[in-house]
C-alpha cells in the first residue's frame, strides 16, 4: 500500500539537529506511524542557519506576535524564521502533505503550550505557538497536525490516523 505524505519535525525521526547536537527520537509514535506515513521531514533551525550545536532560542513579548530570541544573547531570528516558514510551507504544497506531527514546546515547531516569556531572564511566560508550526497552520488549515506528546495516547493517535487517511483520500484538505 502506498504511504501517505506527512510531515514531521526532523529531530523526532532521530535526526541530529536539536540546539546541543542531540535528537528526540520519538520511537514509539513515529515506528508504529511510519509503517503506514512517509514522512517529510523539516527542521526550520538548521534550515535558517542556526547551526549544530546552536544557542538555544525561546520566544518574547506578546503570544501573539512573539519574538524569536537567543536565549542568552537575544539575538533576534525573529525576520529569518518567519521569511523560510512562509517560503517552506509554501513549496511544502509540491509534496501534497495530508498531516504534520510537529516537536512539542519548541519555539520554531511546537503547536500550543509554547512558553513566550515577557523579556529576557523572565520567569513569567504565556501560552503560545512556534513560529513555523503557525505560519503552517495558518496556510494549511486543513491540514491535520499533531504533536508526538498528544499522539502517545492511542485513541488520540488513532483518530489522526482516521483524519489523515480522511485527507489523503481527499475529504478532508
Ligand atoms: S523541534 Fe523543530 S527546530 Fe527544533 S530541532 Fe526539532 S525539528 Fe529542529
Amino acid at each position: 500500500m502506498k504511504k501517505i505524505p506527512v510531515g514531521i519535525s526532523s529531530c523526532l525521526i532521530g535526526e541530529e539537529v536539536r540546539w546541543d547536537g542531540g535528537h528526540k527520537h520519538a520511537g514509539e509514535v513515529v515506528d508504529a506511524l511510519g509503517k503506514i506515513f512517509r514522512w517529510v521531514p523539516v527542521c526550520p533551525e538548521v534550515a535558517v542557519g542556526m547551526g549544530v550545536p546552536r544557542e538555544p532560542v525561546g520566544l518574547y513579548g506578546s503570544a501573539d506576535q512573539p519574538l524569536m530570541l537567543g536565549n542568552e544573547s537575544q539575538t533576534d531570528w525573529t525576520v529569518r524564521m518567519r521569511n523560510y516558514a512562509l517560503r517552506r510551507v509554501k513549496e511544502l504544497e509540491t509534496e501534497n502533505l495530508c498531516g504534520f506531527i510537529f516537536k512539542s514546546k519548541s519555539p520554531s515547531c511546537g503547536v500550543q503550550n509554547v512558553p513566550v516569556y515577557k523579556a529576557h531572564g523572565s520567569r513569567h511566560s504565556q501560552p503560545g505557538r512556534g513560529l513555523f508550526a503557525d505560519a503552517f497552520l495558518k496556510r494549511h488549515p486543513l491540514i491535520p497536525v499533531a504533536d508526538e506528546d498528544e499522539l502517545r495516547d492511542l485513541k488520540v493517535r488513532e483518530e489522526f490516523i482516521a483524519r489523515v487517511r480522511q485527507a489523503s483520500a481527499g475529504d478532508g484538505v
